[in-house]
């Protein structure tokens, strides 16, 4: 493997065919974090047009600390696994506290901050600071395993855990952020799961599974784990133009911490006729969930989580695409 070789052509050729998309524009260690974290586990699709109306909502680090969680929840809407816009909040409060509102630079003090893992700490120091931190994500395992022709699953602990070494014997002094971001860019548009396209792969010479034939070998499938399935009775109950909304605890297996429609069950209501229904998949969970409507009993108290919202509120509190299918469902306005 000729390391100079390569990383010059995979950088030449990520100068003429990255994508333009959002982030890349003003890479500020702000614009960098917020999108990183955005992007974990969730498509560039879905996260383009929400970043920059997040980016307006909340400019700056101190802008972040200083919102209240439900209205980050908010503008994090349809964006899926909550708990990284609350560790986005709860991190935004330590850059105030102990890095006077500036994201800091030094990688302990970044891995340090809530929600930020090796591979988050290692793209804004590479992006935005050019320090020659490497970074592994899915993209890059699949590109590795390729190039290197190692045999592995891309999410299996060990073998994630081999691409390290290789990562930061690559990352290179000049550019470090234009390299992590191609070797990212290469598997995401060139060297994708299914066929990649390795006739147009501009490092396919260096690729050890193209010369034997095993780019669609590698790495190797995954085993697939069967969808958990859980069903669930939702209630609308409406009062006087107000809904009932349920705010679901910390022990929650799904949805912890946010605002949803109260469970049957869960207080003194029985379910009646049946407004909407709809599938949803969190995780490996794939849910079931159908929505009837119900009146409260008479004189029954109410749960602590429970709480009347205006109807025209209804939208702010419920933040998953979940309650946004079953509202369309029922015919509400969403
Ligand atoms: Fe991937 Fe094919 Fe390029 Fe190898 S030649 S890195 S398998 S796209």
């Amino acid at each position: 493997m000729n390391g100079p070789l390569l990383r010059g052509e995979l950088l030449r050729w990520y100068g003429r065919a990255k994508r333009d998309l959002p982030w890349r524009k003003n890479s500020t260690p702000y614009r960098v974090w917020v999108s990183e974290i955005m992007l974990q586990q969730t498509t560039v699709a879905a996260v383009t047009p929400k970043y920059e109306a997040f980016l307006r909502r909340f400019p700056t680090p101190a802008s972040l600390a200083h919102s209240i969680e439900d209205e980050v929840l908010k503008h994090w809407a349809g964006l899926g696994y909550y708990s990284r816009a609350r560790n986005l909040r709860r991190a935004a409060l330590e850059i105030v506290a102990a890095h006077g509102g500036k994201f800091p630079s030094e990688y302990d003090a970044v891995l340090a901050l809530p929600g930020i893992g090796r591979y988050t700490a290692g793209a804004i120091l590479s992006i935005a600071f050019q320090k020659p931190y490497p970074l592994v994500d899915g993209n890059v395992i699949r590109v590795f395993s390729r190039l290197f022709g190692l045999k592995g699953r891309a999410k299996d602990p060990a073998f994630v855990k081999k691409m390290w070494p290789l990562a930061e014997r690559l990352v290179p002094a000049k550019k470090p952020g234009d390299w992590n971001q191609a070797l990212m860019e290469l598997g995401a548009t060139v060297c994708t799961p299914d066929s990649p396209s390795c006739g147009a792969c501009p490092v396919a010479r260096h690729c050890l599974a193209f010369k034997k034939g095993l780019q669609d070998a590698l790495p190797l499938p995954e085993v697939r784990r069967k969808p958990v399935p859980v069903r669930w009775t939702c209630l609308w109950i409406e009062k006087k133009g107000q809904v009932l909304l349920w705010r679901r605890s910390d022990k929650e297996r799904l949805l912890k911490n946010l605002w949803g429609l109260p469970e049957a069950g869960r207080l003194a209501a029985s379910p009646g006729r049946r407004i909407a229904a709809a599938s949803h998949s969190i995780t490996h969970h794939a849910l079931k969930v159908e929505l009837r409507k119900a009146s409260p009993q008479n004189g029954a108290a109410l749960p602590h989580e429970a709480k009347w919202v205006p109807r025209s509120e209804v939208r702010d509190y419920l933040v998953s695409s979940l309650w946004l299918k079953l509202l369309k469902g029922a015919g509400y306005p969403a």
